[in-house]
């Protein structure tokens, strides 16, 4: 299976005069014009000075060609996108994705809120998760989600009480294991193999859906299931697939039917180099076994959906030389963009204004976050930037923002959205105000 390249090792000495930012993992929709980096028409530059810095800058038309697609690849069978929010919560992408039918993958209250906050009806809504809580059952239920995807035996029980005091039935999906190790970049984004705790083991999972048809509280809506994230190759959702089918036609002998089968998200995008899940290729393999069984067709992307369409705008703030390393120190780093550091996540760089004649070299992009663990790339081949210079780190559209932190008191940064001839500020950047918001200082402790 693809991979992404392996950053490039070697002597940190800075060679002369080389290529100007070498731009073949440069997303589509970043064009460069005239040596400047944009948003389909949209100066990054521009941006950035109207802005400030670090700032992310998704491309809204990309997004929405990224849903249609799924959507004309699946036309053939009654088909909901049934986006994954925790890649991108930001309600105007969500609006937008709601606004194209597409529906919600959540996995807490506060991305239900988020949800609907953004217009997304709450039938398209799918509740993923081991362990929600009883306030968090009570809220999904009220609100009338599609389904609360059940993860363990327990989740089922407490599902069942809440229901019964809520008075009316819960919507319920088994998360299914289908016990399938998938080689994903990192272990930490595998979660289909039995050792995972995700999902429910196949045999356990049919024992489940015998409780929920027999309870007059619970109402057996469809099955679920997820694999993994960054997933290049079909095989391993056939593989699923065929498992899961299996089950349901089992599950359909003992008069229990399904009303939808959810494939999970886990699409893979294109870091650097390598080719994204080929989509047509999974949709007909799909498509073909799923025609004429009467089953509505989930899936759950998060990251194909949003990731190629957003940049991180970074400025240089210092380079530096130490221990025979070019370090370049960006004012965004592991706060911003926390991929790099916590699953070794590889993103394409590339300087904003290309620098005709600048030396290249392997160079650190490092944050100014108080980690030595705070880098957005190590031993990367960069042109040497100089301090005032403004990068773009690709492909940060998913897992960006939403894992950004307000660690050593940073406020985070705004977003913006690009669609056609419009630029709107979908997140203004925290205040200091913002960061001290609901805290309190006791009156003095008596002694
Ligand atoms: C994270 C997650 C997804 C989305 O994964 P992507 O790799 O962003 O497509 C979908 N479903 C579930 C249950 C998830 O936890």
């Amino acid at each position: 299976m693809a991979v992404a390249p392996a950053p490039p090792s070697g002597d940190p000495v800075l060679t002369p005069g080389g290529a100007p930012g070498g731009d073949e993992g440069r997303p589509p929709g970043f064009p460069r014009r005239h040596g400047v980096l944009h948003c389909r028409t949209h100066d990054l530059e521009e941006l950035a000075e109207r802005f400030g810095t670090p700032l992310y800058v998704y491309d809204g038309d990309g997004i929405r060609e990224r849903v249609q697609a799924f959507q004309a690849a699946f036309r053939e069978l009654d088909f909901l996108l049934a986006y994954s929010v925790k890649a991108n919560g930001n309600l105007a992408v969500l609006n937008r994705i709601g606004a194209l039918g597409g529906g919600a993958d959540i996995v807490s209250l506060g991305e239900l809120h988020r949800a609907l906050q953004a217009g997304i009806p709450a039938e398209r809504i799918v509740f993923a998760g081991v362990g929600k809580t009883v306030e968090e059952m009570e809220g999904a239920l009220r609100a009338g989600i599609l389904a609360f995807h059940v993860e363990s035996e327990g989740e089922l029980d407490s599902l069942e009480r809440v229901a019964a005091e809520e008075g009316r039935p819960a919507p319920v999906g088994i998360r299914v294991n289908p016990d399938i190790l998938v080689n994903t970049p990192h272990e930490y984004t595998r979660t289909g193999h039995a050792a995972s705790k995700f999902g429910v083991a196949v045999e356990d999972a049919i024992r489940l859906y015998r409780r929920a048809h027999a309870s007059p509280h619970l109402e057996v809506r469809g099955v679920d299931v997820h694999i993994g994230s960054q997933i290049l190759d079909v095989e391993p959702y056939l593989e699923a697939l065929d498992a899961v089918l299996a089950m349901v036609d089992r599950l359909a002998s003992e008069g229990i039917g399904m009303g939808y089968l959810d494939l999970g998200g886990g699409f893979g995008v294109a870091y650097g180099g390598e080719e994204g899940l080929p989509l047509q290729e999974l949709a007909r393999e799909v498509v073909g076994r799923l025609r004429g069984r009467g089953l509505r067709l989930l899936v759950e992307p998060g990251r194909s959906v949003v990731g190629e369409a957003g940049v991180l705008l970074t400025r240089v703030l210092h380079t530096k030389v130490a221990g025979g390393k070019t370090f370049v120190i960006t004012d965004g780093g592991m706060t911003e963009l926390l991929r790099p550091s916590h699953y070794g996540g590889w993103h394409f760089i590339t300087p904003v204004r290309t620098r005709e004649g600048a030396p290249v070299g392997p160079v650190d992009v490092v944050g100014p976050v108080c980690e030595s663990g705070d880098f957005l790339a190590l031993n990367r081949e960069l042109p040497l930037p100089l301090s005032g210079d403004l990068l773009a780190v690709a492909t940060a559209g998913a897992y960006g923002f939403s894992m950004a932190s307000n660690y050593n008191a940073r406020r985070r940064p705004a977003e913006v959205l690009v669609e056609g001839d419009a630029v709107h500020l979908v997140r203004h950047r925290e205040t200091l105000d913002d960061l001290i918001r609901g805290e309190e200082i006791p009156p003095p402790a008596t002694l």
